[in-house]
């Protein structure tokens, strides 16, 4: 445990959670009562504080909103049937986000002010957090270059803030998924594995796209052949192949390392299935969809979880998918939930108690 750190609280005088209740509410649209903001100025962190959600006053030169010095994460903290609060895998976000900084030139967060700093924000909100099956509190940490300059080059000031949105259920239908030959999310050198505002926009194009032809997001290739799979959409892919899941593995630095990946993985070992992180092509899952071997296919990511996927489409050639009799997706979306949501025993640590 960190040092309690010395944050500024400054706390609502009315709660806006009277006027509402938290049951179907739709994702990322409401927040809670408190933000967390901290500047860094003369390579340091200073004046982090909780206070009041409340718009931020920025100049228009702002150099985020010009150069794209924009980083985020996204989080979940639920509520046990006792009514304890706990946020799932934190730390590992903290890591990522760093990761994230570092590749986009921005200077880290330290433990104490992510960490502690979340703790006693979702704590001071914690009656935000929905207590309905399928329904969270989702936590979105972010960071952007805040100099008022529009010179090209690294910010000298930044600012960190921590938004809680109560949301859920996140109910997704099975998928429709083209796989994208024009458009690419990531190559090597470049920014795929950092979770950075501009990668979100520059994908929505394709996404656009791939929407007014009928499907709801694209399966990424790479950017050199169009050939090794990557990503679906905004979240990390598994195919079942026979006894083995696999997902593309991310040594070439094109894919985010989902924390939900990880946990899926560590699940479907659990499960009894072998798994596998390797580089797969197209044309191997065309093949294995030919002989029957390719069983399931599904997207992972903290606001969905799991995703199942019902139809992908490559070209001219369509695999279709029976969803409804799938074993392995759904069962590791429940054992997953179970573990979030109190019901089994967490016996990986996931859980951080708030
Ligand atoms: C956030 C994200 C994911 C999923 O990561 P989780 O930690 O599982 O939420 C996958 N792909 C991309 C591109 C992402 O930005």
């Amino acid at each position: 445990m960190v040092a309690a750190l010395d944050i500024n609280i400054t706390k609502v005088e009315t709660s806006k959670l009277t006027e509402m209740t938290l049951e179907n509410l739709p994702f990322g649209r409401y927040f809670t009562d408190h933000m967390l903001e901290a500047d860094f100025e003369n390579g340091e962190w200073k004046n982090v504080e909780i206070k009041p959600y409340q718009p931020l006053l920025l100049e228009p030169s702002t150099a985020a909103l010009h150069y794209g010095q924009a980083i985020f994460e996204g989080i979940k903290a639920y509520k046990d049937a006792e009514g304890n609060a706990a946020i799932f895998r934190p730390y590992d976000n903290f890591k990522r986000f760093n990761i994230s900084a570092e590749r986009m030139n921005m200077p880290v967060v330290p433990e104490e002010i992510f960490m502690e700093g979340l703790r006693m924000l979702v704590e001071l909100d914690k009656n935000w957090i929905p207590s309905m099956p399928d329904h969270s509190l989702y936590i979105r940490p972010f960071m952007f270059s805040s100099d008022p300059v529009i010179g090209v080059k690294p910010s000298d000031t930044y600012k960190f803030l921590i938004l809680l949105s109560p949301t859920g259920p996140y109910y997704t239908a099975p998928m429709k998924i083209y796989v994208e030959e024009k458009y690419t999310r990531a190559s090597p050198g470049g920014v795929g594995f950092s979770k950075n505002a501009g990668n979100y926009g520059a994908s929505m194009l394709a996404t656009s796209n791939a929407k007014k032809a009928g499907y709801d997001q694209v399966l990424w290739t790479d950017a050199f052949e169009h050939k090794y799979l990557q990503e679906v959409g905004t979240m990390n892919v598994f195919f079942v192949i026979g006894n083995k899941a696999i997902t593309p593995s991310l040594e070439d630095g094109t894919i985010l390392a989902g924390v939900t990946r990880d946990s899926v993985l560590v699940v479907l070992k659990e499960m009894g299935l072998e798994v596998a992180e390797t580089k797969i092509t197209i044309d191997e899952l065309m093949a294995a969809h030919a002989s029957g071997e390719l069983k399931e296919v599904f997207g992972t990511g903290t606001a969905a979880t799991i995703s199942l996927i019902k139809e992908l489409r490559y070209k001219e050639y369509v695999m279709h998918f029976d969803t409804d009799n799938w074993k392995i997706a759904p069962e590791v979306k429940k054992r997953l939930n179970a573990i979030r949501e109190g019901k089994a025993e967490d016996t990986h640590g996931w859980l951080y108690k708030v």
